[in-house]
């Protein structure tokens, strides 16, 4: 559906998107995922036909943006970071406005009496949206990007400024226009995507740095190496015995509880649950396992290993995260298989040339 191909934005010496090539299919919720500045409003621009590329090309729906941008634009709804909205309108005044612009020929009031239904703006419809809540704006934003039916939507940080209550609501919307439509949309927050997207595109510096299924995502998150112990036990001694086990890579005090209790961090090797053994080693020395809790990856810790390791790459330096006694962490592991296949990724989408 939509066919991003070595895109290149420079705005005079700053480079805000730097050689994305993405494809997403008919139908799927994608996240662009990334910190302020990545380049995703950009990018996003470049795709709704509302600025131009410096270099590389653009297809929705097998057509050029550049070629032909009113069907481009006739086949998209865009929610801009600010909605584009009137506030002396009323919502009806300024949605019948909308329709009007976007030359559509389906039945008006039932059109867009549905997509009020949808957004639930009902209660509103009437009332001037200078008075409405941010909350109450941002879904006026949402109702004129869903105005003509298109088959891809983009929104821009759609849920920003908006309460917990409201966010959830949005998110909700989102979801459900997933079902018939291809949807972008952009966010610093990576339990948006999480919530949200089928699949996540990490932006960072203008570069695409992963791009998984956000299934794929969680379940590598979720298949912990990580735990937290507490142990009874003299603590030295006890952190020396984790230490020295062969399935474990990392162990560290983490802080102490009463008596001789102490709380430590432990990680094993891939795929190896040590829970059992570690309960029968610690019970044959004496030491008594009060409390063990197998700690799932955060996103975040994902995410910033893939964003620290890319800055790596381009500085050429470590970043150091953290005295590590031995191994590496395993969210830099994943970080590097999430980079590796994001690389292969990119390498298969043909090049510009040759096509056609
Ligand atoms: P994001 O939406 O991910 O926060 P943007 O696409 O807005 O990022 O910005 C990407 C980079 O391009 C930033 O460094 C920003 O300062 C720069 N930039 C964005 N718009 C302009 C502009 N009109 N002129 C100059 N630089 C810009
Ligand atoms: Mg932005």
């Amino acid at each position: 559906m939509i066919k991003i191909d070595h895109l290149v934005k420079n705005y005079g010496a700053t480079c805000a998107v730097d050689d994305i090539s993405l494809e997403i299919k008919k139908g799927e919720i994608v996240g662009f995922l990334g910190p302020n500045g990545a380049g995703k409003s950009t990018t996003m621009n470049i795709l709704t036909g509302y600025l131009s590329s410096t270099a590389g090309r653009v297809m929705i729906d097998g057509i050029n943006v550049l070629d032909d941008p009113l069907a481009v634009k006739s086949r998209i709804g865009y929610l801009p970071e600010q909605p584009p909205l009137y506030l002396d309108m009323t919502v009806e005044e300024y949605l019948i406005f909308v329709y009007n612009l976007k030359g559509c020929t389906m039945n008006r009031t039932k059109h867009l009496e549905e997509i009020c239904e949808v957004v639930k703006l009902t209660d509103v419809y009437k009332r001037l949206i200078r008075n409405l809540s941010k909350g109450f704006r941002q879904r006026v934003g949402i109702a004129q990007a869903l105005i003509g039916n298109p088959p891809v939507v983009i929104f821009d940080e759609p849920t920003v400024g908006l309460d917990p209550k409201q966010i959830i609501e949005i998110r909700n919307l989102i979801r459900t226009l997933g079902r018939d439509h291809t949807v972008i949309l952009s966010t610093h927050i990576l339990q948006e995507v999480q919530a949200v997207c089928d699949r996540i595109v990490i932006i960072n510096k203008g570069k695409i740095v992963a791009d998984e299924l956000t299934e794929n995502i969680n379940r590598i998150a979720a298949n912990s190496f990580r735990y937290q112990a507490t142990i009874c036990g003299p603590q030295k001694e006890v952190l020396a015995m984790l230490r020295a086990r062969a399935d474990v890579t990392y162990a560290e005090v983490l802080s102490a509880r009463d008596g001789d209790a102490y709380i430590y961090h432990i990680e094993s090797t891939k795929g190896v649950d040590i829970r059992k053994s570690l309960f029968f080693a610690l019970s044959a020395k004496g030491w008594a396992l009060i409390g063990l809790e197998m700690l799932g990856m955060s996103l975040e810790d994902i995410f910033i290993s893939v964003v620290d390791k890319t800055d790596e790459a381009a500085t050429g330096k470590k970043t150091v995260k953290g005295k590590r006694t031995r191994g590496q962490s395993p969210e830099r592991d994943l970080a590097q298989s999430i980079l590796d296949a994001t690389a292969e990724k990119q390498k298969s989408i043909a090049p510009y040339e040759g096509e056609e």
